[in-house]
């Protein structure tokens, strides 16, 4: 279904990644409230988060949400889509690079994979 990212980008785990999952509906609402368009639903996005003045990577810190593995048929090539946007890819699924600048200030994460639907 050519989900894939592009070779450039298609580098496997970003090392300052933060995946977390959620339900699919969940997730929908986290990439929403994370500055994702409202017109159309996400079953995973990556946001990626200035990295600090201390890092020596120069990395960004890549916030992934993601369904829960078996909750979708092909969890594998969607994170590695969402991977490629944390190496960069940008937004549009082009080829072309669009650098990896942060695109978003993100608020401080609360602990998210400890957050059930139920509350706890
Ligand atoms: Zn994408």
């Amino acid at each position: 279904m050519g989900i894939l990212p592009p070779p450039q980008y298609d580098l496997g785990e970003h090392p300052n990644a933060i995946v977390v999952h959620h339900s699919l509906e969940e997730v929908n609402d986290r990439c929403i409230g994370a500055g994702h368009r409202r017109n159309r639903r996400y079953i995973g996005c990556a946001v990626l988060v200035a990295s600090n003045a201390n890092d020596t990577d120069n990395l960004p810190v890549c916030i992934v949400f993601l369904p829960y593995p078996d909750k979708i048929g092909y969890y594998e090539e969607l994170r590695r889509h969402e991977m490629g946007h944390c190496w960069g890819w940008g937004r549009d699924h082009s080829r072309k690079p669009q650098g990896s600048k942060p695109t978003k200030t993100f608020a401080p994460l609360q602990a998210p994979t400890l957050e059930s639907k139920t509350g706890a």
